[in-house]
């Protein structure tokens, strides 16, 4: 098995909506690359560098419509997408990195250069749909990511696990139909974008293959670990994934401004760890995390902090920390959604 984490990170992603109001700042990144750069950090990681996805790369999930439009705002001072997705001069150079982040840290992971890593990258991609911008992103990392691995890398079975606080319309629409790319989504509920209820469980051959667990606000570290646990793992035991990806939203941190859950440092850590021991027993320990949304900018830099931690085996949760989201009480959900799953998992 492979060792090292690879972080990638550009300063092209601090571009995007540079010098414009908005909530989905470049600052989100400015301070996790600070963090980054401390001492306590500076020597444990590969930096990996991107490099942009192409067209032809683009269309595995966009419309060429779509990647027009996108590519048509290329050096204009600010153009308007959607209500919540505007663009600035280097927004398309920005997304078409961020897209090929990923890329580039599962070429890393594929080649054995790492076991693991984070692409520390903007603007995000679960919103965007396969037409159109949507909810801060212009194309979809991670379901792109997905395609990549299968096109590239050989993988036949992928895992797109996304914990942030909205649901991942586009992830699931992108990959509704089909068996290769099971995604199973945490997101608040009702809450935008509108999908994620539980029934939506995929389409035709896909049927089984999404795992929706739509939350009330104030779930926490333990109720998270316990949906993990309880539903995430029989069934990622039962697909045998192999490539673990992960859509790493920090909107369901304690204090963001967006969400209504109160997840710490500690519960990303946990959720961390109970991912790696998936990866670990399925697919040589193959995990690649992308970030999505996250509003506290200093909540998320350290929750970010704890993952990349936890990614490089220098875990900040005790062992007794573990025990207590181990013996904690699943919420109500966790019931709900193993009922209408169970149609096409035995091992729930
Ligand atoms: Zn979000």
């Amino acid at each position: 098995m492979a060792s090292g984490t690879g972080v990638v990170r550009h300063d092209m992603y601090k571009q995007h909506l540079a010098d414009y109001p908005h909530v989905e700042s470049p600052q989100r990144l400015e301070v996790i690359y600070d963090m980054l750069d401390g001492a306590d950090m500076a020597a444990n990681f590969v930096t990996i560098p991107p490099r942009p996805a192409t067209r032809e790369e683009l269309a595995w999930v966009h419309t060429k419509s779509h990647i027009q439009r996108v590519a048509a705002t290329d050096g204009k001072p600010h153009v308007s997408l959607d209500p919540d997705t505007q663009t600035t001069p280097l927004s398309y150079q920005a997304a078409k990195l961020a897209a090929g982040g990923l890329f580039s840290l599962i070429d890393k992971i594929s080649d054995g250069t790492v076991r693991n890593g984070f692409a520390l990258v903007r603007p995000p991609g679960h919103h965007a749909e396969q037409d159109r911008a949507m909810g801060f992103c212009l194309f979809n990392n991670v379901a792109l990511g997905a395609r990549y691995a299968m096109h590239t890398c050989g993988v036949k079975k992928g895992l797109i696990v996304d914990w942030d606080l909205h649901h991942g319309n586009a992830t699931q629409n992108t990959l509704y139909d089909g068996p290769e790319v099971l995604y199973f989504s945490t997101h608040q509920f009702p809450y935008y974008p509108g999908t994620g209820n539980l029934t939506q469980v995929g389409h035709g051959e896909g049927k089984g293959f999404t795992v929706n667990v739509p939350l009330w606000p104030g779930h926490g570290d333990t109720e998270f670990f316990q949906i993990f646990k309880q539903i995430l793992s029989p069934i990622a035991g039962a697909f045998k994934p192999e490539l673990i990806l992960v859509s790493a939203g920090f909107d369901t941190y304690v204090d963001d401004p967006l969400g209504g859950m109160k997840v710490t440092p500690k519960g990303y850590a946990a959720l961390t760890h109970l991912l790696i021991d998936l990866a670990n027993t399925h697919c040589s320990g193959k995990l690649a995390i992308t970030l999505e949304g996250g509003y506290h900018v200093a909540g998320q830099r350290e929750s970010v902090k704890a993952v990349l931690k936890e990614l490089a085996e220098e875990s900040i949760l005790t062992q007794a920390d573990l025990a207590f989201l181990e013996q904690g009480t699943p919420p109500p959900v966790v019931e709900e959604v193993i009922q209408v799953q169970r149609a096409y998992w035995s091992s729930l």
